[in-house]
């Protein structure tokens, strides 16, 4: 009887996976019943191992998880959505780890937040349906904010609440959102200047997400809304995700700026 009760079942996308020790693989779950945990993929390192194929960022499942004394290990899997463009594409990749990153940065291991995972379930989808990679990043990142919630004041001042009608806006992390000149002048010393028309396509990206699809952020929009959206997160955060980086280095190629995969 006992062993029934040291196996569980989740549904999970996986954040992250890398090598661990000589032969196994860690595994970071976003599930829909635990939040956030690391798992063990005993023997995943070698490709005929039967975990191997669920080992992998980005594959979303069904996790048969055996209690340990550390960590759980996998058992067994049944795959859900293998995401091909995410072994395609180094972007699609990079954005996707930047998300990944951020989610499990921001979330306590082990707290349900089902919410969260069943709109990462749908940005993960819309990511494999081909979308504009900066437009979902965009996206996936002002939406999580609002689940953490956090989510940013960018329709009038945070401060007193006046309407916007300048063409460039102060926006403050430790404000939480946009301020008019008069609160912009004696407020907090983090802010920084946007056009207004990205604060207000940000904020309508926020409402309804869907728009990613047909919306076209200008590039400079797009360097711009995730300038902002970096800045946000790390105030949140008090910790820069290391896939940054990386995305500054992949997204600064010519292809990038020519082309939407
Ligand atoms: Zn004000």
């Amino acid at each position: 009887m006992l062993s029934i009760h040291r196996v569980s079942t989740v549904t999970a996308i996986v954040l992250w996976a890398k090598d661990w020790g000589e032969k196994d693989r860690l595994l970071a779950l976003l599930t829909k019943e635990r939040g956030a945990v690391r798992v063990i993929a005993q023997g995943a390192q070698r490709p005929a191992n039967r975990l191997a194929p669920v080992a992998q960022t980005g594959i979303l499942a069904t996790f048969w998880l055996a209690k340990a004394r550390d960590l759980d290990r996998v058992t067994d899997y049944h795959i859900l959505l293998l995401p091909r463009r995410l072994r395609r594409s180094i972007l699609a990749l990079t954005a996707f780890s930047l998300v990944a990153e951020s989610l499990e940065l921001a979330m306590p291991e082990g707290i349900r937040e089902t919410g969260v995972f069943e709109e990462a379930v749908w940005f993960l989808e819309q990511l494999e349906a081909g979308i504009s990679l900066p437009e979902w990043l965009v996206t996936a990142l002002v939406r999580f904010l609002k689940h953490l919630g956090v989510a940013p004041q960018l329709t009038c001042c945070v401060s007193c609440k006046s309407a916007i009608e300048q063409e460039t806006v102060a926006f403050s992390p430790s404000a939480g959102g946009i301020l008019c000149p008069q609160c912009a002048q004696r407020g907090p010393t983090d802010r920084e200047m946007y056009a207004a028309a990205l604060l207000r396509n940000l904020h309508d990206l926020w409402q309804q997400p869907d728009l990613m699809k047909t919306l076209r952020l200008p590039l400079s929009f797009r360097q711009q809304a995730l300038h902002l959206l970096r800045y946000y997160w790390r105030y949140h955060l008090e910790v820069d995700a290391k896939a940054w980086r990386v995305w500054q280095q992949v997204a600064r190629s010519p292809f990038f700026l020519t082309t939407q995969t």
